[in-house]
């Protein structure tokens, strides 16, 4: 009988395994250990952290993650939070998106049928989670639903792959039943920033079994990108509604222009 350690090793000498992204080839053994690598060092490097030092007396917004000046010791959140502040408690993003360097994953993993790519997404997020929330304390986990014209279209639910597979790693439940879309709707990446606000009203509801199990309860939301916070906050106000305790967002990316669409939809409105 052969271990399987031994057969891992044989098969991944045959058929060695390849970054997700780039498709170049990835290393197996280091040091006599197995690695368990997806995405290769050169497509992570990629990876621009987000907002995570801040520099000459910035500080992080508490409620939104932005990089702001506070004007006292005090101030804990950015001007635009304090004009119109966002559903979520906390909003935080692991990465800054960059579409010459994400797009090609984000594609991947939303289109191309690269759910596989779920998991090294996953370990990306459990092993920094705690630098950005200070907290796992979270009872549930809830991922972005997508709208069931779309999700009908790619035949995976990405987000929901991803907040599983977080939730495994932090040991905390995740379900897929209680935030469900309410209606077909159109992409948000098609949109302007003011057709994705009007898109997202009332485009959620809570599943009749999920009212009980949210109740009082810590929620972390999960999705994969952050562009204007229209699903976001549409997301958490349902929630909050319905009596959570509390309500943290993560999104994987986070677009740079973030706060420009916020002070827009403020000046518009
Ligand atoms: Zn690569
Ligand atoms: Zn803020």
């Amino acid at each position: 009988m052969y271990s399987s350690g031994l057969i891992k090793i044989v098969l991944e000498y045959l058929c060695p395994p390849r970054c997700l992204i780039c498709g170049q080839g990835l290393p197996t053994v280091v040091n006599n250990k197995l690695l368990q690598s997806y995405i290769c060092s050169d497509c992570e490097r990629k990876f621009d952290s987000h907002s995570l030092v801040p520099q000459n007396q910035a500080t992080i917004c508490d409620k939104c993650g932005e990089i702001f000046q506070p004007r006292t010791k005090e101030d804990r959140t950015c001007l635009i939070c304090r004009v119109a502040p966002l559903f979520p408690d906390h909003l935080r993003s692991l990465y800054t998106y960059h579409q010459e360097n994400n797009e090609l994953l984000l594609f991947k993993f939303k289109y191309f049928n690269k759910f596989n790519l779920a998991l090294p997404l996953a370990n990306l997020i459990s092993s920094q989670i705690n630098q950005v929330f200070h907290t796992t304390n979270w009872d549930l986990i809830i991922p972005i639903p997508s709208a069931p014209n779309l999700l009908k279209k790619r035949g995976y639910n990405h987000t929901y792959l991803l907040a599983k597979a977080v939730a495994k790693e932090l040991n905390i439940t995740s379900s897929v039943n209680i935030l469900v879309s309410k209606r077909e709707r159109a992409a948000q990446t098609l949109l302007s920033p003011e057709q994705r606000s009007q898109n997202m009203q009332d485009a959620y509801k809570i599943s009749p079994a999920g009212k009980e199990k949210i109740l009082n309860k810590k929620i972390l939301l999960i999705d994969d990108m952050l562009t204007t916070g229209a699903t976001i906050n549409s997301a958490s106000q349902l929630l909050i509604a319905n009596q959570v305790q509390s309500v943290d967002v993560l999104t994987l990316f986070r677009s740079s222009h973030f706060s420009k669409h916020r002070v827009k939809a403020i000046l518009n409105s």
